[in-house]
């Protein structure tokens, strides 16, 4: 039984130096990520914007090209002008004239605000684009800084990593759930000892009779306070040297 403790402890033992190496890191990592959701952002926010411009460069040359059509079938209208035989023909003539001429204006009213809207878009990403180039900068230092942080540590960690696999794969699965979820909620620490006659984890002191118990080492007993596996001092001394 005092072996099952043990390996607990041993576990919690190497998940501390897990955590002091991410520790290590501190907020880097969550620093790069947001870093490179902005950067996704103002990207996507670049190609709209382009995408939109090109849209209404496309739309004003179809507009040209249309204008020169109209303009092209004013100038037979007007030529016939001179062969009208009466009068209705004249104002057949002269309706389709002016008809033309409200298209053009139209179209040619439409293609300044395109003019402007292509401007406008313009303008917008050549004020994103410094802020992109300023985060990309960020981003490469802080990734080259995380680099650095996990490369120093690599071996230690692939080492701790395979120790943990080792003595976790000795731990009965329900010891190895309460573990982690007390683990969880207790930000890392799962398993205290007795110090001082105190619980190592939540300090409140543990009741002489229930010390005695815990001494016998064997069973797994909780801190009443914080809920932690309290293993006794034999089992943690076991570790020190
Ligand atoms: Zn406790």
């Amino acid at each position: 039984m005092i072996e099952r403790l043990k390996t607990l402890y041993e576990l919690q033992l190497i998940d501390d130096q897990l955590d002091e190496l991410e520790e290590l890191r501190g907020d880097l990592p969550n620093a790069v990520e947001a870093l490179e959701n902005k950067i996704k952002n103002l990207k996507d926010e670049i190609s709209e914007k382009e995408k939109e411009r090109k849209e209404s460069l496309k739309k004003r040359e179809d507009n040209e090209e249309e204008v020169e059509k109209l303009k092209a079938s004013q100038q037979k209208f007007k030529a016939q002008l001179y062969q009208v035989r009466n009068n209705k023909e004249y104002d057949a003539l002269t309706k389709e004239i002016d008809h033309t001429e409200e298209q053009v204006n139209k179209l040619e009213e439409e293609n300044t605000s395109l003019e402007d809207l292509g401007q406008k878009l313009s303008v917008e990403v050549e004020e994103i684009t410094p802020q992109l180039e300023e985060l990309n900068n960020e981003l490469k230092v802080k990734q080259a800084d995380l680099k650095e942080i996990v490369k120093t540590n690599e071996k230690e960690e692939s080492k701790l990593k395979k120790q943990r696999e080792t003595v976790a794969a000795k731990i009965k699965k329900p010891d190895y759930s309460a573990y982690m979820r007390i683990r969880k909620a207790k930000k890392g620490k799962a398993v205290s000892t007795i110090r001082r006659s105190a619980c190592s984890g939540c300090h409140n002191i543990v009741p002489s009779q229930r010390q005695l118990e815990i001494r016998r080492n064997n069973r797994l007993f909780f801190c009443e306070y914080c809920g932690r596996i309290l293993v006794s001092q034999e089992v943690s001394e076991s570790f020190e040297d």
